[in-house]
């Protein structure tokens, strides 16, 4: 496996988001369409999504601006200004997101317009934590539990 996939785990793992985390977000979004699914194979749809190269770029970019925004260590101020306070019009935290989306088909945006109303489980936790910057990570998260909802979805 490649090291940007362990990459993109630790950096997960430090942000306090884990596989079982998304599998968990996963699982919601799709129980209703099938009863026999298992937290496990969601977990591995999780993975799969995350062993996707655009995807694994998205994640480490996004928690890196988000870590840099944190450590007051972004070069414009008044970009970073946005991000800490996670200005609803700034809106490239989602635009990054849809990238991971994209690569999913449109059953995948449907189900991230979903998650990011209804802010289930650990994405619920991100937005409501004020002890670290999730505006990039919040998106980033809802999206590969929307990828891998709509993978398990296509292979249905
Ligand atoms: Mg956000």
């Amino acid at each position: 496996m490649s090291s940007l996939y362990h990459e993109c785990i630790e950096l997960l793992k430090n942000r306090n988001v884990s596989l079982y985390d998304i599998a968990e977000c996963v699982l919601l979004l799709q129980k209703p369409y099938y009863d026999d699914l298992t937290i496990e194979q969601c977990e591995e749809a999780v993975e799969s999504t995350i062993r996707k190269r655009e995807v694994q770029h998205a994640i480490i970019t996004g928690i890196n601006i988000d870590m840099a925004c944190e450590e007051k260590k972004f070069y414009s101020k008044s970009i970073e200004e946005k991000i800490l306070e996670d200005y609803s019009l700034y809106g490239v935290d989602e635009v990054l997101a849809y990238g991971i989306c994209n690569l999913y088909g449109s059953i995948a945006l449907t189900n991230f317009g979903y998650i990011d109303k209804t802010k289930p489980g650990i994405i619920g936790e991100l937005n409501n934590d004020k002890k670290q910057c999730n505006t990039f990570l919040d998106d980033i998260v809802g999206a590969i539990a929307a990828a891998a909802a709509s993978r398990l979805a296509h292979r249905k």
